[in-house]
């Protein structure tokens, strides 16, 4: 199904056009027909996508995402590069910063088209979608002029700095403390789940720069470069036994003195506002994976007869519902979003993602039956393993489901928050 968000800059309402599977039945109310526009940039995506997954980006085709950010990592660099060079990245950021201005529909189709070709997981998506929207939103004219053009160009990566050992859903407990000596903050402490932090060439990083002070005060932003002797980057190795993420530790670690995003002290409010990007629009081609990672689940059962299992059925059935739901939450959603802001419709978003996708992941080695038991030499996973050992971190990263309701709970229904 391809979602049309035609109207939204003129009238602010959200109409679906429905092309779904084969023997899908879509909901013919709210049905409208593409503009011109759409279909026009519709095509251009897919040819250019066609032209260029092709030569030595052909075997990209499917590599890299949850569980597999290990694959072709030179080539996939290479590919964000490609991206680059062509405008694929930052596409809805202003024209004056680079980007090309493009509306919310736009960008929603572009992350549905790269999606249905099968184009590789992104290694520069933190700084795409995280870093890049911060300095957008809180970055001096200089930040912008010198940090943008590498995320667009795809030559610059990044990873998120924010958790630590004793920091992850309570944030403002953040104890990695930096100073300012001279013309330098010099950084201390450790980081820890920073996801792609082995491949990056900066890292956004919340540290304490004032010692006195508490909680959410005192925090700052620091823009933080990699490689240098200060910082030691340490593999975790994960249930899929892949490392996404990493322990990153700062002995005395440097970055200059203007390179904090926001006034000193502000780095709680901007943290804040990098949390409230993201995702966003890319939900449409993460949807359009599950939608792949679903049918590849549905067409297992067929080949082995497990459809005939009255459990397996029903749950496949509670999976496809479970589609749809996501479907048209993230058009609300993005609705949302694009009037505005994003509200706390995004945590009910992913306390609906988060744990269907657990449930895919379950149901897709139940259907493999007791082969999904026995790993591939050298730990080789297939992809129903894959995809239920990754889908445990779904209900933690980006906030766990726990928090998620908590922020429902406070935000959304005004209730008292809970006993510290
Ligand atoms: C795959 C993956 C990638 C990640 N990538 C990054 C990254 O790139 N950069 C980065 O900075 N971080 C990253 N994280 C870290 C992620 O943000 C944290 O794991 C998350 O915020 C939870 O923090 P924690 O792991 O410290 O768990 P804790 O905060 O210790 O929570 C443990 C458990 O207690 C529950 N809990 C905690 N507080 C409450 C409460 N007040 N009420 C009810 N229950 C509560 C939680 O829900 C959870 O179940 C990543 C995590 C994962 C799994």
């Amino acid at each position: 199904m391809d979602v049309h968000l035609v109207s939204l800059q003129q009238g602010q309402q959200m109409h679906i056009r429905g092309r779904g599977l084969p023997g899908e039945r879509v909901p013919r109310g709210d049905v409208t027909v593409p503009t011109p526009d759409e279909e026009g940039f519709r095509a251009e995506v897919r040819g250019w996508l066609a032209a260029n997954l092709s030569g030595e980006f052909a075997p990209l085709v499917g590599s890299g995402g949850p569980g597999r950010e290990h694959e072709s990592v030179e080539q996939r660099m290479a590919w964000e590069r490609r991206l680059g060079e062509d405008g694929w990245i930052g596409i809805g950021w202003p024209e004056s910063d680079g980007g090309r201005g493009l509306p919310w529909s736009q960008q929603v189709i572009f992350h549905e088209e790269y999606a249905r070709a099968g184009a590789p997981a992104r290694v520069g998506h933190i700084g795409e979608q995280l870093l890049g929207p911060t300095l957008l939103m809180f970055g001096t004219a200089e930040q912008r002029r010198r940090f943008l053009p590498g995320i667009l160009a795809g030559t610059q990566l990044w990873c998120q700095g924010f958790s630590e050992p004793g920091a992850g859903s309570d944030l403002a407990a953040v104890t990695t403390r930096a100073r300012l000596d001279g013309a330098e903050w010099r950084i201390d402490g450790q980081k820890v789940w920073t996801s792609l932090a082995q491949f990056a060439d900066w890292c956004f990083v919340l540290a304490r720069t004032d010692p006195a002070a508490q909680r959410h005060h005192g925090l700052s932003l620091l823009l933080v470069p990699v490689r240098q002797p200060g910082i030691e980057v340490r593999p975790i190795v994960q249930l899929t036994g892949t490392s996404e993420f990493n322990e990153v530790f700062f002995d005395d670690a440097r970055a200059a003195a203007g390179d904090v995003v926001g006034a000193p002290g502000d780095g709680w409010r901007v943290a804040m506002g990098t949390l409230a990007v993201e995702r966003g629009v890319s939900t449409f081609g993460q949807q359009l994976g599950f939608r792949r990672e679903f049918e590849a689940v549905l067409q297992t059962a067929r080949a082995s007869g497990a459809i005939h299992d009255p459990d397996i059925s029903a749950r496949l059935v509670e999976a496809w519902i479970g589609l749809q739901v996501m479907r048209y939450t993230a058009v609300a959603t993005l609705g949302q979003q694009a009037n505005g802001g994003p509200g706390t419709e995004a945590n009910v978003a992913k306390l609906i993602w988060a744990p269907w996708h657990q449930r895919l992941g379950e149901l897709a080695v139940d259907v493999a039956g007791p082969a999904a038991t026995v790993v591939g030499a050298g730990y080789e996973l297939d992809n129903a393993q894959r995809l239920f050992l990754f889908t445990r971190a779904d209900t933690i990263y980006g906030g766990s489901n726990e928090i998620q309701r908590n922020v429902i709970a406070s935000r959304l229904l005004g209730l008292p928050r809970e006993p510290r």
